[in-house]
């Protein structure tokens, strides 16, 4: 059993008071907001509200203070070396095609190659396509094994390639499993790779240390993690980050302009081109502050609880195709029932108030290895309780009746 108290937990997430009825379970999509990072934004835009890095006037060095204290506050969440290696993005796909775009533009050269997994959301594949054919790089597929894992042993042999960049999704969006990043990134750096990771969901399930996990670049969305929509974070280690190509030019990126040519600010500026996202950064910053009161490890041995039990329950549901795997698991399952449509699953839960997601989930190719048309996705968070998973079991029952009937 686990300590930790659901109830207390949701308690700060107004959602729920707003809206009783809904059983939430679309988590993988996008979080809830505990108050604590809705006061903070309010709070900035009702008192403090004014533009960073550029008046001389009072309130908009509180305004400056405030956006570089989040930095720093991520700096830490991150166990970076540096605040200069962290770039406040829109969110982990702007992180995504900041860091293709830059690592094109300078790193890499014709014929380099960059293996990514069969476990990918289109973000971390569309990014470096982009610019591929361009540029004459390659990208490699890690495939799955038999038990829809990384093919380590495939692993392996594209490493022996020599590729420049290694770019691996933390947890798939898809099925919720946690691929074996301590490993797989320092055999990585040990073959000469840049690593990437692509933590939009993983930075749900375990806080990373990005040097401890041998990360030259981590991508996250705020989003994911309690905080705002539009905002999120590209790390990067300070020597490759400065070699990146910035993709958006203007604003306080520049050092000085002229006709003849720009010359850019130093890191993190130099990749922030624009007014950024200032009362998501301090939201930011609050989600992490609100996240830190509880123990980490509590949070995942309770969000284990409600997969086992959803798990379980879902053995007694006949005509339920099981995608994801209940061992190394982020807190997502995946299923259709057998010969109906995803979405039809979904429109009858969503007549009973619960949130989930049917379709690809931004992860066609997998979708393609699976042969499967789409699938239901239940994506689990520390608020919900394990009376809302066993209300969403009978409505599962009750939706495949009325599927068969
Ligand atoms: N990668 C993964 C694994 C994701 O789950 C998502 C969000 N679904 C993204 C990238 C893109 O995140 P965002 O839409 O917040 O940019």
């Amino acid at each position: 059993m686990s300590d930790f108290n659901a109830v207390a937990f949701r308690q700060h997430f107004p959602f729920f008071v707003n809206q009783p009825a809904w059983v939430y379970l679309d988590n993988a999509a996008t979080t809830h907001k505990p108050k604590a990072v809705l006061e903070a934004t309010d709070h900035f835009y009702r008192t403090q509200n004014s533009n960073v890095h550029r008046g001389a006037h009072q309130l908009s060095q509180v305004a400056t203070t405030l956006y570089e204290d989040a930095r720093l506050a991520v700096k830490n969440y991150l166990n970076a070396a540096d605040v200069a290696e962290i770039i406040f993005t829109s969110g982990t796909t702007a992180a995504l095609n900041q860091l293709a775009f830059g690592l094109m533009h300078t790193v890499l050269k014709p014929g380099d190659r960059i293996v990514i997994s069969a476990l990918e959301h289109h973000a971390n594949i569309v990014s470096w396509q982009l610019h591929c054919q361009r540029f004459g790089v390659i990208i490699d597929v890690i495939p799955l094994n038999a038990d829809l894992q990384i093919d380590l042993d495939a692993y392996q042999k594209l490493l022996a390639l020599s590729p420049k960049v290694v770019s691996l999704t933390q947890v798939s969006n898809t099925l919720g499993t946690i691929l074996p990043l301590e490993n797989m990134l320092r055999e990585a750096k040990a073959a000469g790779a840049i690593t990437v990771v692509d933590g939009a969901q993983g930075i749900a399930w375990q806080r990373p240390d990005v040097q401890q996990l041998a990360a030259d670049f981590y991508c996250f969305s705020a989003h994911k993690l309690y905080g705002p929509t539009g905002i999120g974070v590209l790390y990067g280690k300070k020597a490759l980050l400065e070699q990146l190509t910035p993709l958006q030019g203007g604003g306080e990126m520049i050092e000085s302009v002229s006709f003849a040519g720009s010359h850019f600010n130093k890191l993190p500026a130099r990749l922030e081109a624009g007014t950024p996202n200032i009362a998501g950064a301090i939201g930011l910053a609050a989600a992490i502050a609100f996240l830190s009161q509880f123990d980490a490890e509590q949070l995942k041995s309770y969000k284990r609880l409600l997969l086992k039990t959803f798990h379980d329950g879902l053995q007694q549901i006949p005509g339920i195709v099981l995608l994801s795997k209940l061992e190394n698991n982020a807190g997502i399952l995946t299923l259709n029932v057998a010969g109906e449509h995803p979405a039809d699953l979904a429109s009858l839960l969503n007549e009973q108030q619960i949130a989930v997601r049917a379709g690809l989930h931004c992860t066609m190719p997998l979708f393609e290895l699976l042969e499967q048309p789409g699938a239901v996705r239940f994506a689990f968070a520390p608020y919900n309780l394990i009376s809302e998973v066993e209300q969403c079991l009978t409505a599962l029952a009750q939706a495949v009746e009325i599927l068969a009937a």
